[in-house]
């Protein structure tokens, strides 16, 4: 541990190369710390909880590729499978019996009774619209604001003036005939979705929604009179013969050994019509999914009409890895994220709330964020009370004292099976200057 400014010469020198061949020099906007400042660090390799940059620094890393890295990284039985796997070949564009292994366990873990393998989550929620819209022979699609489903057109769209207008394009490139048929409400606001269910319910082909939302912070979907904002949701859905897509990219796997439905909809009793699968499915692999009802299913080519397909579908190395990482994700490993988790939620708050930091961190299964607002927060316009210079502040003292946090506010924290004693107490550590650091550096 230190608490000197760390040398990221080798990380800056590549990070101007990257920008002279690729956009913002990364592969994805959120890596490149527009929303904390600063250069991000280039990853030379990493090992269980570490990661460790060309400049030689570890970090305790609590961004797990953005969700995948259940186990930590380079796990040595996923290592292995992967080792072994493309030793075989890395992809034949025939069937194999792994994509068979994965689907059956993900149906044996969800309420999925058929299952389709893609390459990203965006694939999956955008096949999983376009299957939704087939089945049903409907075109609208209702979205709450601040849920990220991958960077589909009819997805990308930002609420229209009023609660039940149609929506704009969130960026440009994405033409208004892409999310006309988009209606984007509140989330956790059931007076918004009975409104549209009302107006525009024998439209509607289905309500997508992110499980329990991570894409803005962590923000678990209510529960009001004993009764879930997801079982409204699918009651709701049923009501108007619309389908309730549960969009589990995140929390797929991550939220319990079954996802976030695990933890509601098998209590609650009810299922999803479809959902979709990515990150820890694919074991830090480019593997995502989506499944649902059979009836709903067998609309998909080559049984049905809706086309929707992938060169690269199943590929034998991701499959082998997501399989691994399932299959190594026992009651045991959940109940390690759990206990961690609960340790670093409790000594955030405890730093944060001795430097004075107005915050509350908010969970689901061991997802977390911390948001740097007087809480709660229960949708996207509660999220943007969040203080981005005070995150920026907490973000960077926290990485100098050797513990990488997701670089942006509105991100969840993500823990890992190898997060061990050392690893966790070098984030406990870091905790009270970086809090202090979050006092001084706020409301610029
Ligand atoms: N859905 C959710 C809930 C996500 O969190 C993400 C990515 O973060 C996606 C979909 C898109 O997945 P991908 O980045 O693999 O396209």
């Amino acid at each position: 541990m230190t608490s000197t400014p760390l040398t990221t010469d080798k990380s800056a020198a590549l990070f101007e190369r990257a920008r002279a061949v690729t956009p913002g020099g990364v592969n994805s906007p959120v890596r490149a710390f527009n929303a904390v400042g600063g250069t991000p660090r280039f990853i030379a390799e990493a090992q269980g909880p570490w990661l460790t940059d060309v400049d030689g620094h570890s970090y305790v890393d609590l961004v797990g590729s953005w969700g995948p890295m259940l186990l930590g990284h380079a796990h040595p039985e996923v290592v292995a499978a992967v080792q072994a796997a493309a030793a075989r070949g890395t992809s034949y564009g025939t069937p194999t019996e792994g994509e068979v292994a994965l689907a059956e366990e993900i149906v044996s873990r969800t309420p999925v009774e058929r299952l389709r393998l893609v390459s990203s989550g965006t694939e999956a929620t955008m096949s999983a619209i376009r299957l939704a819209r087939g089945f049903t022979g409907r075109d609208v699609v209702v979205k709450f604001a601040g849920c990220y489903h991958g960077h589909v057109d009819s997805l990308l769209a930002a609420a229209g003036s009023g609660l039940t207008t149609f929506s704009i394009p969130g960026t440009p490139g994405v033409p208004e005939s892409s999310t006309e048929l988009t209606l984007v409400l509140p989330y956790n606001d059931r007076a918004a979705v009975e409104q549209v269910f009302a107006e525009y319910g024998d439209r509607i082909a289905c309500l997508i929604t992110e499980a329990a939302p991570g894409n803005m912070g962590v923000i678990a979907p209510e529960v009001v009179d004993g009764q879930g904002f997801n079982a409204f949701l699918a009651e709701t859905c049923r009501a108007h013969g619309a389908l309730f897509v549960s969009d589990e990219v995140m929390t797929g796997f991550r939220a319990s050994a079954h996802g976030q439905w695990g933890l509601d909809g098998e209590v609650e009793g009810w299922a999803p019509d479809l959902m979709t699968f990515g990150k820890v499915m694919g074991g830090g692999l480019p593997a995502a999914a989506f499944g649902g009802r059979a009836e709903v299913m067998a609309h998909l080519a080559p049984d049905g009409p809706v086309y929707q397909a992938g060169t690269l579908s199943g590929n034998p190395i991701a499959t082998a890895a997501g399989l691994t990482t399932l299959r190594c994700a026992t009651e045991k490993v959940y109940a390690h994220l759990d206990r961690v988790a609960d340790t670093l939620r409790t000594e955030a708050s405890r730093a944060l709330e001795q430097a004075g930091v107005p915050h509350v961190v908010q969970s689901t299964g061991s997802m977390f964020s911390v948001f740097l607002t007087e809480g709660p927060v229960r949708n996207f316009a509660e999220a943007q009370g969040t203080d981005v210079a005070a995150y920026g502040a907490f973000f960077h003292a926290m990485l100098e004292r050797g513990v990488h946090l997701p670089p942006s506010a509105f991100e969840g924290w993500f823990v890992s099976a190898a997060h061990d004693d050392r690893a966790v107490q070098q984030v406990l550590d870091a905790l009270p200057a970086a809090a202090q650091a979050a006092a001084a550096g706020g409301g610029q």
